[in-house]
């Protein structure tokens, strides 16, 4: 096999990063391992507790179960899951409409019906939007920490009231903020509202090696409501979603969390955020609409031949359900990665004035 993966140096839409130098020497030794064979692989296991328990320092919860997911998709199937579980009956979930897709695929696997409230003017959850879906039968609530569109947190505690209201379990999907959200003034964890599960991934600006997705519960009956008996393994239950797992992700995770929790994080997030706002300022500047970047994410309405010429000049570029330019300040994304977008961002719009 003679293939190279691509280089980070033109992707500027994926929410995934180049992973830190300790983060994918740790993935390649523990490779063999399984996590979800405890018994027998238990360094891996050890780790695994570690980094739940660091993922509870970085979303304000003392004692967290949980366990690294493969992705975000899995932890938020997994939110579902035991909210279902709790609930029992034919439950329903009421969750913004800026909800990632993964929803549509863990409502759909468990037969539960997912309603979407509109946002409000500035892309968060309406809450009485939410409040007007929610009823007797809703199981949970979820808010996004960090929209896969827009880099929005909604009002975690406003929705937290609302699904207590219900008697609603409380899901936060900071699967992509979750790492940036602890150096800003925004409530979005444990500590600010009454939240019964989270989606924290380190393998997004946790700059941890794929796989390694984050599913937090506030305590281990929550979890419990998943586990299985697991009559040949030395360990007496599971509560994962896959039964073997790659050890490492949950390795790659335990070594990006050592190197860079706190200091390593907040000055990736100062330094992103910084490049956000300059990229808003240049788009702006060639006259296109910007959505003001919260979170390390900026939107803009950049027309679809530009777009995609942008793309022919070999820019990874992907775009939101409203047909905007979207680019994710990831770690890899460079001021001089940016500065060069701009300039062909220029050199198309010059192209296109002089064919128009
Ligand atoms: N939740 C949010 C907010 C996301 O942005 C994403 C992916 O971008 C996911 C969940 C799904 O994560 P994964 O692709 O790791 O399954």
């Amino acid at each position: 096999m003679r293939a190279e993966p691509q280089d980070f140096g033109r992707v500027l839409s994926s929410m995934c990063t180049e992973p830190h130098p300790a983060a994918r020497e740790a993935a390649e030794r523990f490779l063999a391992t399984n996590p979800g064979d405890p018994g027998t692989y238990e360094t891996v296991s050890e780790l695994e507790q570690q980094v739940v328990d660091a993922l509870g320092t970085i979303t304000g919860v003392d004692d967290p179960a949980g366990y690294v997911a493969s992705g975000g998709t899995e932890a938020n199937i997994q939110a579902l899951r035991v909210a279902r579980n709790v609930a029992g009956g034919a439950p329903n979930v009421v969750a913004p409409e800026s909800v990632h897709f993964s929803f549509q695929k863990a409502a759909g696997l468990l037969d539960v019906d997912l309603r979407l409230a509109p946002l409000d003017d500035d892309y968060r959850a309406d809450v009485a939007a939410v409040r007007d879906l929610v009823d007797d039968e809703t199981a949970l609530v979820v808010g996004v920490a960090g929209t896969t569109e827009y880099g929005r947190v909604d009002p975690i505690p406003a929705l937290g009231r609302v699904a207590g209201e219900v008697d609603a379990l409380l899901h936060v999907d900071a699967a992509w903020g979750g790492f940036a959200l602890p150096f800003t003034d925004r409530e979005w964890n444990f500590s600010h509202a009454p939240v019964d599960t989270m989606t924290i991934d380190p393998h997004k600006l946790g700059q941890a090696a794929i796989p390694a997705g984050g599913f937090l519960a506030r305590d281990d009956a929550l979890l419990d409501a998943l586990a299985v008996d697991t009559p040949y393994l030395e360990s007496t239950k599971q509560a994962t979603l896959t039964g073997t797992r790659s050890g490492a992700g949950v390795a790659s995770a335990a070594a990006a969390i050592e190197e860079l929790w706190p200091d390593g994080y907040r000055e990736q997030y100062e330094r992103s955020l910084a490049n956000a706002e300059w990229l808003a300022d240049a788009l702006e500047d060639c006259g296109y609409d910007v959505v003001d970047p919260e979170l390390p994410l900026v939107s803009a309405d950049v027309p679809t031949p530009e777009f995609e010429a942008l793309r022919d000049a070999g820019w990874k570029l992907s775009r939101t359900g409203d047909d905007e330019l979207r680019v994710v300040c990831m770690p890899h994304v460079t001021r001089e990665m940016l500065e060069a977008f701009v300039d062909d961002v220029n050199a198309v719009r010059q192209q296109r004035n002089v064919n128009t």
